[in-house]
């Protein structure tokens, strides 16, 4: 028997969530079975949880888009018993059981070996969050943003995608301008290598199609009006990685930005991108994360629901990593 948080749905369409004691024989198919050790809770997992969002695609579900344990059964050739390995995205916690359990079964090709010298712990202090903040932080890279080039603005600067991607551009020696809704947080985002700090009420009204030209990078996770005026703030040939929606799925911008000042909207997606590109993030994040710095809450799985409420509600800063093994 192991524990497994379950999202059931009931006839009246309400969702019900509760731990429930699940036997191996109810996992779904896949030719590897994990034992979880740690996994996360991120903004859609919160949003799975407490019913706020659609994410959930097939009922009963296991939450969970991420978690990090070591093989128990193996079918392929590719893992072996005992071997660490992650996971993030492919659809797991939406529409394949994922990792709020203390067992997993998944397809082989999904799977990430943990990267050497980091330990299943530590790769769920990122989690989808930390990889997701390197998928951002690489895009600016490759499209010739360098420190040079001048200040890289990052939204939802508190969160796990922005805190961790205030600590990867700071250590690589970009000007971080870390824009938060939680003033009292400042001192924590100056140690994380925040040059400056922009209260989120700064960018959340609607402004002009173009602003002062601030920025020459920019990592935002709000979308909405936040997106529109970074946009609208970007130097000439600024480049602009979306990746989130904690403000709106909307969009309320002009093409002012792109057709006068050439700058790049790029989209950023975590779940579907390729296997040799995740293996690439992953051992960047082996090499550049200053593990001491990430502000971590651990939970147990019986607390997940309550963390996601307060995650939803701007209660917790940082990382919120799970618990699976006693
Ligand atoms: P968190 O909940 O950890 O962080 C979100 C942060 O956004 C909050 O801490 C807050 O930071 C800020 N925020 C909250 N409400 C608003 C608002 N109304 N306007 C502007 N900012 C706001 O979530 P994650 O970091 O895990 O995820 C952030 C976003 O990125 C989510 O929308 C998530 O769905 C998305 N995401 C997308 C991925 C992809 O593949 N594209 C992968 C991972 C995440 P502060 O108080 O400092 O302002």
């Amino acid at each position: 028997m192991f524990d497994a948080v379950v999202i059931e749905k009931e006839g009246s369409g309400q969702q019900s969530v509760a731990v429930r004691a699940m036997t191996d024989d109810m996992l779904p198919e896949g030719d590897v079975t994990v034992r979880v050790e740690w996994s996360t809770l991120n903004y859609k997992d919160a949003l799975a949880l407490t019913g706020r969002g659609a994410i959930v695609r097939q009922f009963p579900m296991v939450p969970g888009v991420d978690f990090a344990g070591c093989v128990e059964q193996s079918s392929c050739a590719s893992f072996a018993v005992g071997d660490r390995v992650l996971l993030n995205g492919w659809g797991v916690g939406e529409r394949h059981w994922g990792g709020l359990a203390e067992k997993a079964r998944v397809k082989s090709e999904w799977l990430t070996p943990v990267p050497a010298g980091m330990t299943t712990r530590q790769t769920m202090e990122l989690g989808t969050a930390g990889y997701t903040a390197m998928l951002c932080v690489e895009a600016l890279r490759e499209r010739g943003v360098t420190p040079e080039s001048g200040p890289v603005v990052v939204t939802g600067a508190t969160g796990g995608v922005g805190s961790l991607a205030v600590m990867l551009l700071a250590g690589r020696g970009y000007h971080v301008v870390a824009v938060t809704g939680r003033a009292e947080e400042s001192d924590w985002l100056k140690t994380l290598g925040a040059a400056e700090i922009l209260p989120r009420a700064s960018l959340s009204q609607p402004g002009r199609p173009l602003e002062k030209a601030r920025w020459a990078g920019a990592v935002d996770v709000a979308g909405g009006q936040v997106l529109a005026n970074i946009c609208a703030s970007m130097v000439y040939g600024g480049v602009v990685t979306a990746c989130g929606l904690a403000s709106s799925m909307e969009f309320p911008a002009t093409v002012a930005p792109f057709i006068l000042r050439g700058v790049s909207l790029i989209g950023i997606d975590s779940v579907m991108c390729p296997q040799e590109r995740r293996e690439k993030m992953w051992t960047l994040l082996a090499q550049e994360i200053s593990f001491e710095k990430i502000m971590v809450t651990e939970i147990s799985l019986d607390e997940a629901v309550s963390a996601a409420a307060d995650l939803l509600d701007g209660k917790i800063s940082g990382r919120v990593l799970v618990r699976l093994q006693r």
